[in-house]
This record gives structure tokens, C-alpha cells and sequence, in this order.
């Protein structure tokens, strides 16, 4: 095999090693003889580094025009175009998800990166009358400052879009610390920003472990936007890190999103939208339908079709174009959906299809799992209640629609949500009932698109969008602005 490429820091424009000396090895989750690249991994003393250079940056980058810096992502935007099919051939390679779902990523950083550039022609504010006479008021947004930026592994480019370009575009300046299981895809974008223009330092990236490198960059008293996708566990954590910074932090974290299927409903439609939506991403989206909530009238029937569905799904190397599924991101997550087909076991569930772990052949090198589906789940049941991140879907049968919704707002998340029906009733009770960020109506949970907000209640998140105008508000101040004359 070919000697893997080195990727280094990139810090105030230069690519360099870290300060440690040492690096770490990302591989491929499907076959994990193959290295993707090597990674620097770094320490407290890079993200010194690399948080003064993007504080030096930003006394620059803050007063260049908005539409000067929207034409940076513009032109950042074509770039992602033309590289398209190359980046989701990497992202494969490096994340596992198959390339249908890899161009997509791709794709959602190019929407957004085109998104923010026209939104540097905008940034909003207002004008308002004054009470008194001879007095002129209104409001601008301001950048904060340095963002310090935490990104997750499943969604390897879109997610770190939704931070790295928004930041941007308002006048701030950026340190990313990239997932250790993706970094390239990090790198991938950033070439493209690099490329179309972006002054040196505007842009830092510093690569290692959560402890050596999150932690210090989000406690560092220089970076006032704190930006993280990642488990609740941890974000937890940084929201009481922000806290006692009194930084903006915003926190997108976990799921465990439901499906609810009327007895109505077009079953042709629940089932590619229940295998799309358990089974997309092997299962690994904080969006992903991990409860199905079905009319007892129906739920027979669902079942033994979404179970056919389910184990003829094509399992294997995502760079093959007819697999459906690629691999779990790691051994550590791969044990995580192991753990949880037992526990679904022990507490009485029905185990209707898959709940093995495939180790022969073609699967011998990667953290492969079967699309698992449990029937005759009871909704405080631990696998009804906690997130997976993996390809286990649940069954829950109920008799109403008030239930069906009373079950679905029964767990600590709230991201996403779904039904299916095909009363109009129905569909506007849920819209209006269902305690989660985002509703589908006759679709399944994922696949939110970025011109809207994007977050969630309860456990998902703080009360922060990404996606939409919203996610400006994290990462700009308002100012009030009075004149007299
Ligand atoms: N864009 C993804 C979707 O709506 C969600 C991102 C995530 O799972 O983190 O399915």
C-alpha cells in the first residue's frame, strides 16, 4: 500500500507539526488495513498558537465588507462544486457512509457555504422610530471574536459548514478541532476556503483528542464563541465550561427521534421512509428514526415488511455504489450497538431481524453491523429511551394518536420527529403537539436541509439553531445604536 499522506495543523496559514511530535492515524472503518492519513496530535500548546493567530486575524478579518467576505464563500462554494465527486470519494473512505450519502454531505456544504455568501449582502438589522424628536436608532450585528469550534464524525464536512461558514461571514475568526475519526473532510473544506481567498490566520485548524485539544480551546479565555455537535454527556460539560466564561456556546447533541405511523397511513411510503431513516448513515445521525411508533391496526403487517426490507439491505464497503449500509465508525461504537441489542434482549423486546455483528469475508476488516429491528417495545424500555447511534430501530405499538404523541414526547431529547398519515387532522395535531425541533409529515426524521433552523428541545440541545438566519445569533452580538442630530 502507498505511504499515507501527513496532514499537519494549519496555523496563521502555515500547515505545521505540533508542538508534541506526535501524530495519530486515521483508517477506514470498512477495512481498517487502510491508513486515510496521518494527523498531528496536538496539545494545549498548539491551540495557544493557534487561538493567537486567529485573535490577530480577526482585527483584520472583522472590518473587511460582508459581500467581500461573501464573495470569499462564493467563490469557496465553486470550488466545493468542482471537487465534489473527489471529497465524497474521501469521506467514504474516511467515515464509512456510502456515497450516495457522502455527495449529499458534500452537497450540504456547498448549499451552505453558497447560503452565507449571500447572506453577507444581508446581515440585518433594524431601524426602529424614536420616542424623542432629533434621534436616529438601530441595530447592527457584530462579530464576537474567536470561535472555537467542536465537530463531529457522522456528519464529517455538512456539520462543520454549519459553524466554519457562518462565523465567517459575519467577521469572526475560527479554531476547528476536527473529529479524530474525519479530520480530512475538515481539511477538504478549508483547502476550498483557502483557496478562494481567505487571509491567513481567519481559518486555524488543530487536530487531537478531545482533552488534549477541546478542552483547553474551549476553556482558553480569548475564544468567546464556543460551537459544539456531540454527545450530551460532553456538551454538558462545555455548557458549564461556556457558563463560567460567560461565552455563547451552542450545543447540538443527541436524539432519539420518533416515527409515528397512523393506522391510515401509505404503508409503500413508511417503509422506504422507516429503512431510509433507521438505516441511513447505519444509523449514526442525531436525527435518525430510532423509534417507530405504529397503530396496533397496522403494526403486524409494518413489521414483517420493514424485517423483509431490513436483512435483504446491502451491506458492506460504501464505495461499492449497490451497497445500502456501510460500517460503524469505530470498534467503540460498534460495542455500543452490541451492548444495546442485549440489553433490548434482556428487557423482554422481540428481536424480529438482525443482531449480529458480521466478522467473515468482506466484513473481516470493518466494524459491520445488521440493520436490527425490535418489535413489542415498551417505551421506558432503555433501548426506547436512550440513544444508540447505530442501526437498531424500535417498535412501540399504540392504540391513538394522542398516545402515539404522549409516547413520543416521553423521552429526554427532542431533535426530530415524524408522522405519517393521511389526515390532514392528524398531521396538524402532531405539528402542533410533537415536543422536538423539527416535524416530518409523511417523511421520515432525517434529512433536514439548512435554509431552516436545525436543533432541538430538552437534551438535544440550549436553545441555539444551526441552519436558518438563526444560526447568525451564535455567532454575532446585536448593537443598538442611538444618534441625536
Ligand atoms: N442533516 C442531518 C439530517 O437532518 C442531521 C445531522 C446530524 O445527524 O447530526 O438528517
Amino acid at each position: 500500500m502507498s505511504t499515507p499522506p501527513v496532514y499537519q495543523n494549519l496555523i496563521g496559514g502555515k500547515f505545521v507539526d505540533s508542538a508534541s511530535g506526535r501524530t495519530f492515524e486515521n483508517r477506514n472503518p470498512a477495512d481498517t488495513r487502510e491508513i486515510i492519513g496521518i494527523f498531528q496530535d496536538s496539545d494545549e500548546r498548539d491551540v495557544q498558537a493557534a487561538v493567537e493567530a486567529a485573535k490577530r486575524a480577526y482585527r483584520y478579518w472583522r472590518l473587511v465588507p460582508a459581500p467581500k467576505r461573501g464573495e470569499i464563500l462564493f467563490k469557496a462554494a465553486q470550488l466545493l462544486v468542482e471537487r465534489k465527486e473527489q471529497y465524497a470519494r474521501d469521506m467514504t473512505r474516511e467515515m464509512g457512509k456510502v456515497l450516495k450519502e457522502t455527495r449529499g454531505d458534500v452537497q450540504e456544504a456547498i448549499d451552505m457555504c453558497f447560503f452565507m455568501a449571500g447572506e453577507g449582502r444581508r446581515l440585518y438589522g433594524q431601524t426602529t422610530p424614536s420616542e424623542m424628536p432629533n434621534k436616529f436608532q438601530m441595530s447592527v450585528r457584530q462579530p464576537v471574536g474567536v470561535c472555537g469550534l467542536i465537530t463531529p464524525w457522522n456528519f464529517p464536512m455538512a456539520i462543520p459548514s454549519w459553524k466554519i461558514l457562518p462565523a465567517l461571514i459575519v467577521g469572526n475568526t475560527v479554531v476547528i478541532k476536527p473529529a479524530s475519526d474525519t479530520p480530512l473532510s475538515v481539511y477538504n473544506l478549508v483547502q476550498c476556503l483557502l483557496d478562494a481567498g481567505i487571509p491567513d490566520g481567519v481559518i486555524n485548524i488543530v487536530t487531537g483528542s478531545g482533552s488534549r485539544v477541546g478542552e483547553p480551546l474551549i476553556r482558553h479565555p480569548d475564544v468567546q464563541v464556543i460551537s459544539f455537535t456531540g454527545s450530551t454527556e460532553i456538551g454538558s460539560k462545555v455548557a458549564r465550561v461556556g457558563a463560567e466564561g460567560m461565552k455563547h456556546v451552542s450545543l447540538e447533541m443527541g436524539g432519539k427521534n420518533p416515527m409515528i405511523v397512523m393506522d391510515d397511513a401509505n404503508l409503500d411510503l413508511v417503509v422506504d421512509g422507516a429503512i431510509w431513516g433507521a438505516f441511513g448513515t447505519t444509523g449514526q445521525r442525531c436525527t435518525a428514526t430510532s423509534r417507530l411508533i405504529a397503530h396496533r391496526a397496522i403494526v403486524g403487517e409494518l413489521t414483517e415488511r420493514l424485517a423483509d426490507r431490513a436483512e435483504r439491505l446491502k451491506i458492506g464497503n460504501g464505495l461499492d455504489e449497490t451497497v445500502e449500509m456501510g460500517p460503524s465508525i469505530n470498534q467503540s461504537q460498534l460495542e455500543t450497538v452490541q451492548r444495546y441489542v442485549e440489553i433490548g434482549a434482556s428487557e423482554g423486546a422481540r428481536l424480529v431481524v438482525g443482531g449480529r455483528t458480521l466478522r467473515d469475508g468482506d466484513y473481516a476488516y470493518g466494524f459491520f453491523h445488521q440493520p436490527t429491528i425490535f418489535a413489542d417495545v415498551q417505551r421506558h424500555m432503555r433501548i426506547a429511551q436512550e440513544e444508540i447511534f447505530g442501526p437498531v430501530l424500535s417498535i412501540i405499538t399504540v392504540d391513538s394518536l394522542e398516545e402515539a404523541i404522549d409516547v413520543a414526547n416521553d423521552v429526554p431529547y427532542g431533535l426530530s420527529s415524524a408522522i405519517y398519515t393521511r389526515d390532514v387532522n392528524a398531521a396538524f395535531r402532531a405539528m402542533r403537539d410533537l415536543y422536538t425541533g423539527i416535524v416530518y409529515v409523511n417523511a421520515p426524521t432525517i434529512g433536514a436541509e439548512i435554509h431552516l433552523p436545525f436543533g432541538g428541545t430538552k437534551g438535544t440541545g440550549n436553545g441555539h439553531r444551526e441552519g436558518g438566519i438563526q444560526v447568525l445569533d451564535v455567532f454575532s452580538e446585536w448593537k443598538s445604536i442611538y444618534v441625536d442630530f
